[in-house]
């Protein structure tokens, strides 16, 4: 891993290395060592705004507010929250006057906005040597070594063409960075066997990817009694990682599973320890505010997550609302960390299911539904989503496995929604298609309120 990073470096222009010892040091710090250092970043940001980013010039003249008044933290109130779409409205303006955009160290970025419209902006080196530092500074808490192996199932719809100069560039980095990738889209039964055998070949220290294509060779590992005794941990990304399928994976592989949080926008926000309590808020990059409907801070219960990156200079992101719903848990950790705890990351805020009663219910109440039917062992499919278009209806999806969900199953399944909804439909699909910021939506609705 190292090895690569230094290239990386080296290429990039990025710092990650240095920076991830930097982080190292500040691992356990205390809350007051962290809030003093994010206020010291916080406020450098903000004059740096006032007098590089027009957007931000102008927000703060209109609402009479100099960067001298940012004393403390909770000062970031004052400024207003930035939504995707003043960000789409303003792109040109939150671009800071003085940096290049077409210079190495500047990253073109995109993401997905509300209307499903990508929405650009830009990464400068310091954001991603704080995002990419605190994400290696993970592999250690995970008990991680610099070098030590790592399989990746990773795999997308789009397949584009490389060069022959890509491919050889990639084959190089996966060599000195001991990564085996293997491309897991469209998973089947017939290529499961070989990559079970390129896994236990390869004897991986850590194992990560998409979390539907770890569930199929969990899965697999499971029926034909095989394990990877070598492996010391699993991570799971873009897709939430629902507690039915992160026992399923723990027991399959006999590890356990470290998630982590993130968005397009900011990187690197939080990362699950050891004491598997939450994840840990990346408080040296990220400065963290959950907001209740009134707009006040809340712990304890879910409210909107609000971001402020303090590291990107090229295109700052203050008080960004990104549209995920978390906790934050006042609670401290057992590992010692003092960092804030970030628990249950339900994704859109806004994706609630209304029942034919006419109340609303996140996507817990379904997998909890699945878990009750017994359907946690994944045999005829790997994920669901629910779609709905009408209050009151809504369509169960199910991406299938090899083996068909008996008409007897079906019907049991869609007896127990018809509870719920006034016209249910069962769709058994191939593949279930992440969303355009490359995110998997178990809960997806049409409804505006
Ligand atoms: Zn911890």
């Amino acid at each position: 891993m190292n090895l690569a990073l230094h290239l990386q470096d080296l290429v990039r222009g990025t710092r990650i290395i240095k920076t991830k010892k930097e982080l190292e040091k500040s691992d356990f710090w205390t809350k007051e060592q962290l809030e003093t250092y994010q206020l010291q970043k916080l406020q450098k940001l903000i004059s740096f705004c006032y007098r590089h980013v027009p957007y931000y010039s102008r927000l703060f003249d209109s609402i009479g507010l100099k960067p001298d008044d940012i004393r403390n933290l909770e000062d970031i109130q004052k400024i207003p929250v930035l939504t995707k779409e003043i960000v789409r409205r303003e792109h040109a303006n939150l671009f800071a006057d003085n940096v290049d955009a077409s210079s190495r160290k500047i990253k073109k970025a995109k993401t997905g906005g509300t209307t499903g419209m990508p929405l650009a902006f830009y990464k400068d080196s310091q954001t991603r040597d704080y995002a990419w530092g605190a994400y290696y500074r993970w592999y250690n808490w995970m008990g991680i070594r610099d070098g030590d192996r790592e399989a990746v199932l990773w795999g997308s719809a789009i397949v584009l063409k490389e060069s022959w100069q890509q491919k050889l560039k990639s084959h190089f980095v996966n060599r000195i960075s001991n990564t085996l990738f293997i491309n897991s889209f469209r998973m089947s039964e017939k290529i499961l066997p070989s990559i079970a055998e390129q896994l236990i070949s390869f004897k991986p220290i850590i194992l990560r990817g998409y979390l539907s294509a770890i569930l199929q060779v969990a899965k697999y590992f499971k029926e034909h009694n095989l394990s990877l005794p070598s492996l010391k941990a699993i991570s799971s990304t873009t897709e939430t990682l629902l507690p039915i399928y992160r026992d399923y994976i723990e027991e399959a592989f006999n590890v356990k599973m470290f998630d982590q949080y993130g968005c397009g926008e900011c990187n690197g926000m939080a990362f699950e320890c050891t004491a598997h309590k939450g994840l840990h808020v990346n408080e040296e990059h990220c400065l963290l505010e959950i907001l209740d409907e009134s707009g006040n801070y809340c712990y304890d219960k879910p409210g909107r997550v609000i971001l402020t990156d303090l590291d990107n200079y090229a295109f700052p992101f203050i008080r960004y609302e990104n549209g995920d719903s978390a906790i934050l848990k006042t609670e401290a950790c057992d590992c010692g960390r003092s960092s804030h705890l970030l628990k249950s990351i339900s994704g859109r805020t806004a994706d609630v299911i209304y029942l034919k009663d006419g109340s609303s219910v996140h996507g817990v109440f379904f997998t909890d539904i699945f878990h009750e039917l017994g359907y946690s062992n994944f045999e005829y499919f790997t994920r669901f989503q629910i779609y709905q278009k009408r209050k009151g209806d809504f369509i169960c999806r199910l991406e299938k496995t090899s083996k068909d969900l008996p008409q007897k199953e079906k019907d049991k399944l869609k007896e127990v929604l018809q509870k719920y909804g006034e016209h249910v439909e069962l769709e058994i699909v191939e593949h279930l298609e992440n969303d355009k910021s490359g995110k998997f939506r178990y809960i997806i609705s049409d409804i505006k309120d």
